[in-house]
């Protein structure tokens, strides 16, 4: 049984004033007789102000990126073993922003994805296809190249510490969500590849749709098999658009 994950990425977003409020709505609304889990990735700055935030409470808390080294000369950059010393437990690797904004290529991020379990952080490994892509027929090949190497770099057993996100490029921050059957049948791919792996790693690890998730369409996409949750952008920065999507899970 994989329990549901809802994690806000807050990308750049955010003022003291703002993340003290839109805690407070979270840890509000949140139900203990949920199983699902809710965690919060907000810009490195504020990590501090949230972990004090989130203390004693069971939201997790996690990086948007982080450098592939474990420490050194690397200006402007923030190692996993930093995050990890402010009770981050996890770290976004691969979102399409840094793969389009930054450069990343799918080695690199497999190299964060090793980085990141180094420092004892769970990655959230981010794949996706481009509208071109997807138009041109290349979704599965596109997602499955992304995927296949972080297994070669890292090897299988390392998704036993992961959790991976289907994100279609086209339907971040756009408005334009994937069906449920769209993504149901790319989340299925990639537990069949992983699984092809390894049965047991492919059949627990989870896997959340991002792009676009909203109040009035999360609970169509959870309740396909292979989706484990979301990874939620516009919505997550307000508690009760982020913590409907909770509800919904
Ligand atoms: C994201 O940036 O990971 C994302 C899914 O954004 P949005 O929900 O705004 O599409």
């Amino acid at each position: 049984m994989r329990n549901k994950l809802i994690a806000g990425n807050w990308k750049m977003n955010g003022t003291k004033p703002e993340i003290r409020s839109l805690i407070g709505g979270i840890l509000s609304r949140l139900d203990p007789e949920r199983s699902a889990e809710v965690m919060v990735l907000p810009p490195f700055p504020y990590i501090p102000l949230v972990q004090s935030l989130l203390d004693h409470t069971p939201v997790l808390l996690g990086g948007q990126d982080l450098s592939p080294h474990a420490s050194g000369a690397y200006t402007g950059d923030v190692s996993g073993s930093m995050l990890a010393d402010w009770n981050c437990g996890y770290v976004l690797v691969g979102h399409s922003e840094r793969r389009a904004l930054h450069g990343e290529t799918s080695a690199q991020v497999a190299e964060k994805f090793v980085a990141a379990q180094e420092a004892g952080l769970q990655p959230i490994l981010c794949v996706g296809e481009t509208l071109d892509e997807r138009e041109a027929g290349r979704t599965r090949e596109v997602v499955g190249g992304q995927i296949g190497a972080v297994i070669e770099a890292a090897g299988i057993n390392a998704f036993s510490r992961a959790v991976v996100a289907y994100e279609p490029v086209w339907a971040i921050g756009t408005g334009q969500t994937a069906t449920p059957e769209q993504a149901q049948e790319i989340h299925a791919g990639i537990r069949a590849q992983l699984s092809a792996e390894d049965a047991t790693i492919g059949g627990r690890v989870r896997i959340l749709y991002g792009g676009s998730v909203k109040p009035d369409n999360a609970a169509e996409l959870f309740a396909c098999e292979d989706i484990d949750g979301g990874l939620i952008g516009g919505a997550s920065l307000k508690a009760e658009s982020f913590m409907a999507i909770y509800q919904a899970a």
